[in-house]
């Protein structure tokens, strides 16, 4: 990064050693982290910034853009190697989805989406047969993945979906949907979607399972796009399933574990919604010092000191929940910490520059970005876990239950 901050916000301590010591390559990567953060930074500059403000204002990120995010490697962070991914580490995936979220918090958030919640817990529960199946198309964005739990009358109380399905009565098997789920982001453009269904209410978690439905099965059709005030570009829709028959094989995990599988791939999620939200929180700190009329009054040096300390802190959070994840260590907590920290920090960020700037960021046309990426920072505090359920989350494992 260039520009005044570039040596704080890029390294990962206050006085680091050269790059190549403290970006040594991990055993499953290919290269270091540094290069897949400038590969990152490169394609930011070439694809996403002469292209931001049209997303924006139509709402659209074009295929062919997807299509140049899988070439690049992008898409498949986080999938090993076995099957056609990058074999990064959580730490390395976090940095590099940072510098995305930079450049774009949509592209960066559909991102998050298809590899943190809908290919990990094909790679964690999957059977070797579904693994082969999705993970390698993914991982070259050929195909895209969706999360499927939120309904039109359910959200964080995702115990309690409406959303139904049955053994199916004929001699193949299989299983049949029948609901609706809200506010999918990927939703049009994924082959895949894992959505979370009861087979009775009354069981609650213990009723929840997850199958995997392929885009064009009978009875499946996306429909309302919703109208966005923030992420704009990233697709997010309703899903709707009417006595849609899916194959036996469609089964992620065993029947019940759907509410598990959710939580599970929810927190780990959670670090790259933080990610995401660190690297747009920079990004508005980036843009406030760009765009403020200098010279600087002391109230102005005051707000971007206290902007910095977020982007720190909150890098801070970020690493070390990708640090326990890579160690196997318990990570939830860290994970919730840095995702209702960095969310929040986001926001706070990008509102406080708009202050600092004043009126010439209000124009959404003008030079300065710090419009969109107010409105951009303004649904992470709500994806994946809302900053109340992060609090009560954090709670309990405070003060138990
Ligand atoms: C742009 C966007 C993309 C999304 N993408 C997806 C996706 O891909 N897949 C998917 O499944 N979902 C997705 N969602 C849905 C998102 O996960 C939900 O919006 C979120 O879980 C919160 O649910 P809700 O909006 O229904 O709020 P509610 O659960 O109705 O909550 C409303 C308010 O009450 C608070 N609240 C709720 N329960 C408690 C409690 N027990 N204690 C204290 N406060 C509480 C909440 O914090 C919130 O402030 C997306 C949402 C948005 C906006």
């Amino acid at each position: 990064m260039d520009g005044p901050f570039a040596s704080h916000v890029s390294e990962p301590s206050a006085a680091p050693p050269p790059a190549t010591v403290s970006e040594a390559p991990r055993p499953t990567s290919p290269e270091s982290a540094s290069e897949w953060v400038a590969k990152a930074r490169a394609f930011c500059e070439e694809r996403v910034r002469p292209n931001l403000r049209t997303w924006d204002r139509e709402d659209l990120i074009p295929d062919d853009f997807f299509r140049a995010f899988g070439d690049a490697g992008f898409l498949g962070l986080t999938i090993p190697k076995a099957y056609g991914g990058q074999g990064l580490s959580t730490l390395e995936f976090a940095r590099t989805l940072e510098e995305l979220a930079a450049g774009s918090g949509a592209a960066a958030t559909m991102m998050a989406v298809d590899l943190s919640v809908a290919a990990m817990p094909i790679l964690q529960w999957g059977t070797e047969d579904q693994r082969q199946t999705f993970l390698p198309k993914i991982a070259r964005g050929t195909w895209i993945g969706a999360f499927g739990l939120t309904e039109p009358s359910v959200g964080s109380d995702s115990q309690h979906l409406a959303t139904r399905y049955r053994r199916a009565a004929t001699p193949a098997g299989g299983w049949v949907l029948d609901g609706s789920k809200m506010f999918i982001t990927n939703a049009a453009s994924s082959e895949v979607v894992l959505v979370f269904a009861t087979s009775d209410p009354a069981l609650e978690a213990k009723g929840i399972s997850c199958l995997l439905v392929r885009k064009g099965t009978p009875g499946f059709s996306v429909a309302q796009r919703l109208d966005k005030m923030g992420i704009r570009g990233s697709e997010t829709m309703e899903l709707v399933f009417e006595n849609c028959h899916v194959p036996e094989d469609a089964l992620l995990g065993k029947e019940g574990q759907g509410f598990k599988i959710a939580m599970t791939a929810l927190e780990g999620g959670r670090i790259g919604i933080a990610a995401c939200s660190l690297g747009i929180a920079r990004a508005a700190l980036e843009e406030t010092l760009r765009c403020l009329p200098r010279p600087a009054e002391d109230w102005q040096r005051s707000a971007v000191a206290r902007m910095f300390v977020d982007v720190e802190a909150s890098r801070a959070l970020v690493e070390k929940a990708a640090r326990l994840r890579d160690q196997g260590s318990d990570f939830a907590g860290a994970a919730s910490a840095a995702k209702l920290f960095a969310s929040q920090a986001a926001f706070r960020i990008a509102s406080r520059g708009l202050d600092v700037v004043g009126r010439s960021s209000f124009d959404r046309e003008g030079a300065c970005q710090l419009e969109q990426l107010f409105r951009d920072s303004r649904v992470l505090t709500i994806v994946e876990g809302t900053t109340e359920i992060q609090e009560l989350i954090l709670g309990r494992r405070l003060l138990g239950r």
